[in-house]
C-alpha cells in the first residue's frame, strides 16, 4: 500500500509567531479530526524549522519538510542550506524542483538529479515536482515533457532509491492561480506517470510511489481530486497557510 500525504508548501509566508501558532493548530486540528491513514507534512521555511520541530515531535501523523536544499553537502554556496544539515536536526522530508525553484533561480532536470541525490543519500525523503506550464499543455506534448522531466532527474536511481522518492505533479498553470486540473485532467497524468516509472522499474515498484497532485488544491475540490486512483494526496500551496482550510483537506484523503 502505497503512502496517503498531504504536504503543506508554506513558500516565504508567516513570521516566527504566526508559523508557531499555525503549527499548533494544525497538530491539534489533526490530532482531533484525522482518523485515517495519513501523513501530513508541513514544508515551513527552513530558519523555523528548528522551532517547529518542538511542536510536531511527538505529534501523530505530522512531520517537517524544507523547501529546497542544495545539491552540494557544504562549502562556499552563501545562503543556502544542505541536505546534511537537514539530516542532523532531524527533517525528513524536502522539496525538490519546485516550479518556482525552476523558473526564478533556473534549476535544471540535471542538477535536480544531484539534489535527489544528495537528499538519498542522507535518508531524506525528497517530494519531487514536476509540471508543464499552459503554453505546453495547449500546444506541445505536455505528458511527454513532464514524463522528460522525471527520465532526467530520475532514471538514474536504482528501484530501491526511487521507492524513497514522492512524486508531486503540479501544472504550472495551476499553481497560485485558482485554476486547477479537473480530476480526469490530474488522473490522465497522474495514470502516464505512474506508466512510465513502470516502464523502468516495473509496475510493482510504481505501484508503490506516491504521487501527490498540486495547484490550487483546496477544501472544496480536495476530495474529488484525491478519489482519482492515482493521486495519493496533495502538495497544497496558498491553502496550507490557514489551519482549518488545511485541516480540511488532509480530512478529504
Ligand atoms: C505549490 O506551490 O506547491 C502549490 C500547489 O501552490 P497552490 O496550492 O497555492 O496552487
Amino acid at each position: 500500500m502505497r503512502k496517503k500525504i498531504v504536504a503543506g508548501n508554506w513558500k516565504m509566508n508567516k513570521t516566527l509567531d504566526e508559523a508557531i501558532a499555525l503549527t499548533s493548530e494544525v497538530v491539534n486540528m489533526i490530532k482531533d479530526e484525522v482518523s485515517g491513514q495519513v501523513e501530513v507534512v508541513l514544508c515551513v521555511p527552513s530558519l523555523y524549522l528548528i522551532t517547529l520541530k518542538k511542536y510536531t515531535d511527538g505529534a501523530a501523523k505530522i512531520s517537517l519538510g524544507a523547501q529546497n536544499c542544495h545539491e552540494k553537502p557544504s562549502g562556499a554556496y552563501t545562503g543556502e542550506i544542505s541536505a546534511p544539515m537537514l539530516k542532523a536536526i532531524g527533517i525528513p522530508y524536502v522539496i525538490i524542483g519546485h516550479s518556482e525553484r525552476r523558473q526564478y533561480f533556473g534549476e535544471t532536470n540535471e542538477q535536480l538529479a544531484e539534489k535527489i541525490n544528495i537528499t538519498l543519500e542522507n535518508g531524506l525523503t525528497p517530494i519531487f515536482c514536476c509540471g508543464e506550464s499552459l503554453d505546453q499543455r495547449e500546444n506541445h506534448d505536455f505528458i511527454g515533457f513532464v514524463k522528460n522531466q522525471i527520465t532526467e532527474s530520475l532514471f538514474h536511481l536504482d528501484a530501491g532509491q526511487l521507492a524513497q522518492v514522492v512524486v508531486a505533479y503540479e501544472p504550472i498553470w495551476a499553481i497560485g492561480t485558482g485554476l486547477t486540473a479537473s480530476a480526469e485532467q490530474a488522473q490522465e497524468m497522474h495514470a502516464a506517470l505512474r506508466g512510465h516509472l513502470a516502464e523502468k522499474y516495473g509496475s510493482d515498484v510504481a505501484e508503490e510511489i506516491s504521487i501527490l497532485y498540486g495547484g490550487s488544491v483546496g477544501a472544496a475540490n480536495a476530495a474529488e481530486l484525491f478519489a482519482n486512483p492515482d493521486v495519493d494526496g496533495g502538495l497544497v500551496g496558498g491553502a496550507s497557510l490557514k489551519s482549518r482550510d488545511f485541516t480540511d483537506i488532509v480530512k478529504a484523503r
